[in-house]
């Protein structure tokens, strides 16, 4: 059997147990210490932003910002339908409600035509805004901020960002994460680095950070005993994982530039293969980290994205099918959803080709030859 192709598996730097080590001969292991300090300077650096809080995973990252732009019980908050859950189930945790928006066919992420319409109805359904929008660059490719930021000034609604997919990618020049009120990033084993699990978010100012920090140690009050006005969070990263993360930051850039290497690689290799389009930038207003190289196949195939990923798996080969949009799950049945059908037409057609950093060459050729052969035996 040949060599099992994982979609995206942890790409290790080799500095990253020299952290681990400095953490255990000082004791820090324990949440908090240097390494934490450490990994959040880096990755403000990496950013350009000033205030980046190293959080336990991306999920309570997602959280903490609802939690800052107020989010509570009772509210709506208007959420990307073509995602993954762990968007919008924190809208859940806060006991507020989800209302999907769909997405643009551009970048497959929210569409603003249907983002002003959901703001809209809304007002007209329940006599009040919604109160955030958690706006996703899918697979690493840049959403359209500058109509999103828009629309959301004009209602004064704020936006955060789910930059979980798409740490390194850049929207007119500037990171994704950074350009919302708040942004959330994932260091989760298969995103674009590791921290074994983890996340960070970026806040827009010193006072938004030092409130994250204070509720992601359980809200403690500077006082000689535990005291307690607010209801606090565990969500600190550990000072081990984020010794991990440290290495993996010194080789963000690599990381990055070999993701869009491997999605050009497959542009190039099923170009000749009418009816797949891989999914590109729209217009250079965007850069994605292409985390996943996503593929789209025409109606007139004779094969379905099921069909192909269950030839690639019998070749070893992990593909995946795209996110199922949050307004086909039945946990989210109920939810208010606006918008024409685009991601349930995406997930219906695409599939995710594997992309890890880690791959070869010869890899990526191994899995444009069996797409190539299968393409051509229907
Ligand atoms: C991975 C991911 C998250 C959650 O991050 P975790 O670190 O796994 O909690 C949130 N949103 C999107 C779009 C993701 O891909």
């Amino acid at each position: 059997m040949n060599k099992r192709i994982f979609l995206s598996f942890p790409h290790l730097g080799g500095n990253e147990m020299q952290y681990i080590n400095e953490a255990f001969s000082e004791s820090w292991v324990v949440p908090l210490g240097p390494n934490v300090d450490e990994f959040e300077r880096r990755l403000e650096a990496y950013l350009s932003a000033s205030n980046v809080v190293a959080l336990s995973a991306g999920t309570a990252a997602l959280h903490l910002g609802l939690v800052e732009l107020g989010v509570t019980a009772g509210d709506e908050v208007l959420c990307q339908s073509f995602t993954f859950a762990a968007s919008a189930n924190p809208v859940k945790y806060q006991g507020a409600n989800p209302v999907f928006v769909d997405s643009e066919p551009d970048t497959w992420n929210m569409s603003p035509d249907a983002l002003e319409r959901a703001i809209i109805d809304r007002k007209r359904v329940t006599g009040r805004y919604p109160k955030a929008i958690v706006v996703v660059h899918l697979y690493g490719m840049p959403a359209k901020m500058s109509e999103i930021m828009a629309i959301a000034a004009r209602y004064n609604i704020p936006v955060l960002e789910d930059a979980a997919e798409a740490l390194g990618s850049t929207y007119k020049g500037r990171k994704c994460g950074t350009i919302g009120n708040f942004g959330a990033l994932s260091f989760n084993g298969n995103k674009i680095i590791t921290t074994s699990g983890g996340g960070a978010l970026i806040c827009p100012n010193d006072e938004a950070e030092r409130h994250v920090k204070f509720l992601a140690t359980q809200a403690r009050e500077p006082m000689p005993y535990y005291y307690h006005k607010e209801i606090g969070y565990n969500y600190r990263l550990s000072n081990i994982s984020a010794g991990i993360g440290c290495g993996q930051m010194e080789h963000i850039a690599e990381r990055v530039a070999r993701r869009r290497e491997i999605h050009a690689l497959y542009a190039k290799g099923l170009a000749s293969l009418p009816g797949i389009t891989v999914h590109t930038e729209p217009t250079a207003d965007a850069v994605s980290n292409f985390w996943l190289t996503t593929i789209l196949l025409d109606d007139s195939l004779q094969f379905s994205p099921e069909d192909l990923r269950q030839a690639l798996e019998a070749e070893n080969i992990e593909s995946r099918r795209l996110w199922r949009p949050m307004n086909m799950q039945p946990v989210y049945a109920d939810a208010p959803f606006y918008g024409d059908g685009c991601a349930e037409r995406l997930f219906n057609r695409g599939l995710c080709l594997p992309s890890g950093s880690i791959l070869t060459d010869e890899e990526i050729a191994r899995v444009v030859d069996c797409i190539t052969k299968f393409y051509h035996s229907k």
